[in-house]
């Protein structure tokens, strides 16, 4: 074993009992010479196979020559992913007040304007250092102040932060419900999917929602924006991505390891690992940009059979689902055929076969184009 791993149990919070909340962390150092990594995983309950990929990271990472730090966590959520009902688990929204889970992310856009005032004048690599530490020292003091401020919700997101904004790359690791493999990437990044073994990715504005990956990639961002208005050319030096890694409620390790090997190529690109054994898949990628994402609601309630191919492009007029109506079955029609009006990429489906009329059925990439 080339490197050690290093396991750190941090808090971030207490359930009613008074027992601690607490996710692991796992750390690999590298020489200093390339950027560091930060990736977490499963802050959907759901959504877990990033752990299983940053198993497969781990048991790969070991061997590799590291130039950069990397930061793995997962069970970014521990409450998340013991949300169950029934067989299934929840763990999207926080269960006392509706949140989404991956909403609650600090925004720092407050932090710029006095930021650019007092340290414009230092050089990039300076101006680099002294915004990471604002951002990780404003991220701290709101952890450390009042304890009554924080809900149960963003004093997870903040501890998550805490350790997302020593990073140079971030990588938040989700999945759909049923789903193909797709990549959130933020437009200015978006020569870095080509890195990925993604064969999709949704090319997203560069505000801020609430999400891991905006947080991590608007301050910087921003700050560029700032220092552009005052004639100053600044890259924006983080990349942030959620990577869709496929359905929710799955593990597959075998999936997990091509995955794993995705994102080694992206950070070979990124020249984090010293090895040039990893290096992206030739295929044809498709981009869409978040406006053209359509979400498609069931025109009608029933029992749904979902008939479109997931992840490859379909033609305007194809039959994307069947949906059974019983009691129709002497009066009228039982069965509808649900088609699509335009050409499109079926990315994913809700989980389940029976469906209120209004519920999200599918969501597609619509006038999509070669990346
Ligand atoms: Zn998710």
């Amino acid at each position: 074993m080339l490197n050690s791993i290093i396991q750190e149990n941090i808090q971030v919070g207490e359930i009613a009992n008074g027992l601690p909340l607490t996710i692991p962390v796992y750390r690999l150092k590298g020489s200093g010479a390339g950027p560091s990594v930060y990736i977490q995983a499963n802050m959907h309950g759901a959504e877990v196979q990033g752990n299983a990929v940053i198993y497969q990271l781990l048991e790969l990472l070991k061997h590799i020559p590291l130039n950069g730090d990397i930061t793995l966590v997962p069970y970014a959520n521990p409450i998340g992913c013991n949300q169950k009902s029934g067989e299934f688990t929840l763990g999207r929204f926080d269960p006392i007040t509706g949140t989404n889970w991956n909403r609650m992310y600090h925004d720092h856009t407050d932090l710029i304007p006095a930021f650019v005032e007092t340290h414009q004048t230092l050089d990039d690599g300076a101006l680099k250092a002294a915004f990471k530490s604002t951002l990780l020292e404003q991220t701290h003091a709101l952890l450390d102040g009042d304890a009554y401020r924080l809900t149960t919700g963003k004093r997870i997101a903040l501890n998550l932060q805490a350790l997302a904004h020593q990073a140079d790359l971030v990588l938040d690791l989700h999945t759909g419900p049923i789903s193909a493999k797709h990549l959130y990437c933020p437009m200015y990044a978006k020569e870095s999917a080509r890195y990925f073994d993604i064969q999709n990715v949704l090319l997203i504005p560069e505000g801020f929602g609430g999400a891991m990956d905006e947080a991590s990639f608007c301050p910087w961002w921003q700050l560029s924006q700032a220092l552009a208005q005052r004639n100053r050319e600044f890259p924006i030096m983080v990349e942030a991505f959620t990577v869709e890694l496929g359905s929710q409620e799955t593990i597959d390790l075998e999936e997990a390891k091509q995955d794993a090997k995705s994102i080694l190529s992206y950070l070979n690109h990124k020249k984090v690992i010293d090895s040039n054994e990893y290096q992206p898949t030739r295929m044809a990628r498709y981009a869409c940009y978040l406006k053209d994402y359509l979400a498609f609601y069931a025109p009608m309630g029933g029992m749904v059979e979902y008939t479109a191919p997931l992840g490859e492009p379909i033609p305007a007029g194809t039959t994307i689902a069947k949906i059974l109506r019983m009691e129709q079955y002497l009066s009228e029609q039982p069965l509808h055929d649900i088609t699509l009006k335009v050409d499109a990429i079926p990315i994913l489906h809700f989980a389940s076969a029976s469906v209120n009329q209004g519920t999200e059925l599918y969501k597609f990439f619509t006038h999509y184009f070669e990346l």
